[in-house]
């Protein structure tokens, strides 16, 4: 009798496994489905992005987060940007994770010494501009990768065009060219 209790219970937990383990795989296409259009959308309405290159594994172990919270989505998520804006000869640069773009100000260029992960708005000591951090960040990391494509804001493009819109680069393992 109690082995057959047993029995029941071990088959009910075989059962319980194999519904939670379709969930997961229905998660995970769900994802990958809204991933793949967010990519997509983003490959069509522009020619160049920048992104930062951040290291999601060690941020997940910073923040104390774990590897599960990031599955490494934002990994998948690049490398469909990647692939995507390939096909259509436009271009996605990486800015290096070691730039300071969140406690660089994008106003004046005064760089902040330290800059806590929960400030989520700083004033700019130099030139009391109050930033949004992911606003200020964004700001910097798309004039620091034209920077990097040899396109300045102010001055327009130079170089070979042909060149900018053929080149993914990444130069996480470089500094900054400033
Ligand atoms: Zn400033």
């Amino acid at each position: 009798m109690i082995r057959n209790l047993k029995l029941v219970q071990y088959n009910n937990y075989c059962k319980q496994k194999r519904v939670v383990a379709k969930l997961h795989e229905k998660v995970a296409n769900q994802r990958r489905d809204f991933l793949h259009k967010l990519s997509n959308r983003i490959a069509n309405d522009y020619d160049v992005v920048c992104i930062e290159d951040l290291n999601m594994k060690a941020m997940g172990q910073c923040l104390n987060l774990g590897k599960s919270v990031f599955d490494n989505g934002w990994g998948m998520f690049t490398s469909f940007l990647n692939y995507k804006l390939e096909d259509k000869g436009k271009v996605l640069v990486k800015v290096g994770k070691w730039y300071p773009s969140s406690k660089t100000c994008s106003v004046c260029g005064y760089e902040k010494e330290e800059l806590s992960l929960n400030e989520r708005e700083w004033e700019c000591p130099n030139c009391h501009t109050i930033h949004d951090r992911d606003m200020n960040a964004a700001i910097n990391i798309k004039r620091q990768g034209l920077h990097m494509l040899g396109y300045d804001e102010n001055r327009g493009a130079h170089g070979d065009s042909s060149l900018i819109l053929s080149t993914v680069v990444l130069l996480s393992e470089k500094p900054p060219l400033l």
